[in-house]
């Protein structure tokens, strides 16, 4: 049987534990949430029904600051991947050194199904059911898989009711106008593609001459792939989730979100050739960016992966059997929780533009952003190179998170 998201975190964490050398006890300490909280979530449906649904909020580790992640509505939503979800977040944000713990929430529902109106309903709920563990100092909630700006907006206006005054620092991912951030939404394309840049540049390669293959042309992909072209590089091939296509001289990337914007899909753009998901992430390329799914580079296709460089946009496209492979078969493999952290650093800067009531232009949120994104790039191509061959790129990027959390709980000491 498959293992679940919670082992594959865990295992994960001992791997590179072991690695460290770190102690047992402080091992079990990091693979336990320090809090989970279990809701019920009562919706009067637009038909007059009462419907129960059940929510969770995790909060993984909150020794470097408030707990940090967003809310997923889905059908699939269970605990276990919920702890797993905060516990990434913990690393995310430790290996970008931006002072949060991770934390992450959910409700297990299928948005697809509800009115607009349910969805307000059961957002304000699940937040008044959360209430007593979130907060701008305590847990910091943002969107995930099926929630937007607008859901931000009920959450923020919810806990603000409860309190009696406004509180934009309590989500982030906010419309700019309740206190978002301007750049908040190419934010994670955009560190996608800066951390590209600096691999490409790394092994010597001109982005001019580089070949890039994206899988995914959603929000992640598309300003990754955008913003790639901008600086020179050539996008070969996209996909969606009805199939890829493929240009050896190079895509327009603007003309093809155009035509997904009017057909729904990027298949069928002029002058293209149609590719399947699974022949694209084998074609020969630099840069090869996985944007959609997870799982989606497994043992059974690693070998076949033909790219220099792998930019993980998407969260765990690598299985861990996957990941020796490709740190084989790839010169630079940008793992998720370095590559995709773009959007909590914008995040971190919206809360913090939040609390000081000043927001700055998109111009320095971008070059603030970039200065983040490289200089952690650095730090784990460093670690990396301390640990060698032994170390794959995720133990290298985990291990620098690692020791960041380890460090915070050493210096805080364990209460009592
Ligand atoms: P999105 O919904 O905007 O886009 C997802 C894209 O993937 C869509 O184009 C969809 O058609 C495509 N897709 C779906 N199934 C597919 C399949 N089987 N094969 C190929 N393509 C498929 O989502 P997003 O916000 O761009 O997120 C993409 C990934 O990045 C997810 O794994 C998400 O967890 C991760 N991520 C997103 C953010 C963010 O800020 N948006 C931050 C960190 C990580």
């Amino acid at each position: 049987m498959d293992e679940n998201p919670l082992q594959i975190a865990q295992k994960q964490l001992e791997e590179c534990a072991q690695i460290m050398n770190l102690d047992e006890g402080l091992v079990e300490y990091l693979k336990e949430p320090d809090r989970v909280m279990r809701v019920k979530v009562p919706v009067r449906m637009d038909d007059g029904d009462i419907k129960v649904f059940i929510g969770y909020r995790a909060q993984h580790c909150g020794v470097r600051g408030p707990y940090k992640g967003g809310i997923r509505y889905h059908p699939e939503v269970t605990m276990e991947e919920t702890i797993a979800l905060a516990m990434w977040m913990t690393w995310k944000c430790a290996v970008v050194d931006i002072p949060y713990g991770g934390g992450k929430g959910g409700i297990a529902c299928n948005p697809k199904e509800m009115s607009r109106r349910e969805i307000e309903r059961l957002t304000r709920r699940y937040t008044t059911a959360i209430l007593p563990i979130i907060s701008p100092d305590q847990d910091i909630p943002a969107p995930d898989v099926y929630t937007n700006p607008e859901v931000m907006s009920w959450v923020m206006d919810t806990y603000s009711i409860f309190k009696g005054y406004s509180v934009p620092g309590i989500v982030t991912g906010k419309p700019v106008e309740l206190g978002g951030s301007r750049g908040r939404i190419s934010s994670t394309g955009r560190g996608v593609a800066i951390v590209a840049r600096e691999a490409a540049t790394r092994l010597g390669m001109r982005l001019s001459d580089a070949r890039v293959v994206v899988q995914g042309f959603g929000n992640v992909g598309y300003h990754a792939a955008k913003i790639l072209s901008e600086w020179g590089a050539r996008i070969i091939a996209v996909s969606d989730s009805r199939g890829g296509i493929y240009q050896e001289s190079g895509l327009n990337v603007e003309k093809v979100r155009d035509h997904k914007l009017e057909t729904g899909s990027v298949l069928g753009f002029d002058g293209a050739r149609e590719v399947s998901n699974e022949e694209l992430l084998e074609l020969e390329c630099d840069i090869l960016i996985p944007a959609a799914l997870g799982g989606v580079i497994t043992k059974k296709n690693a070998d076949r992966i033909n790219a220099r460089i792998i930019a993980e946009g998407a969260n765990g496209p690598t299985t861990p059997e996957a990941d020796r492979i490709m740190d084989e078969k790839c010169e630079l493999v940008i793992p998720d929780i370095l590559a995709n952290s773009g959007g909590v650093i914008v995040s971190y800067f919206e809360w913090v533009q939040d609390l000081n009531r000043y927001f700055w232009d998109e111009e320095r949120v971008n070059a603030e952003l970039e200065k983040i994104m490289i200089r952690s790039f650095n730090e784990v191509l460093k670690v990396k190179r301390e640990l060698g061959k032994d170390a794959t790129w995720r133990n290298a990027a985990l291990s620098l998170a690692l020791k960041r959390v380890v460090k915070a709980f050493e210096l805080r000491g364990l209460w009592p």
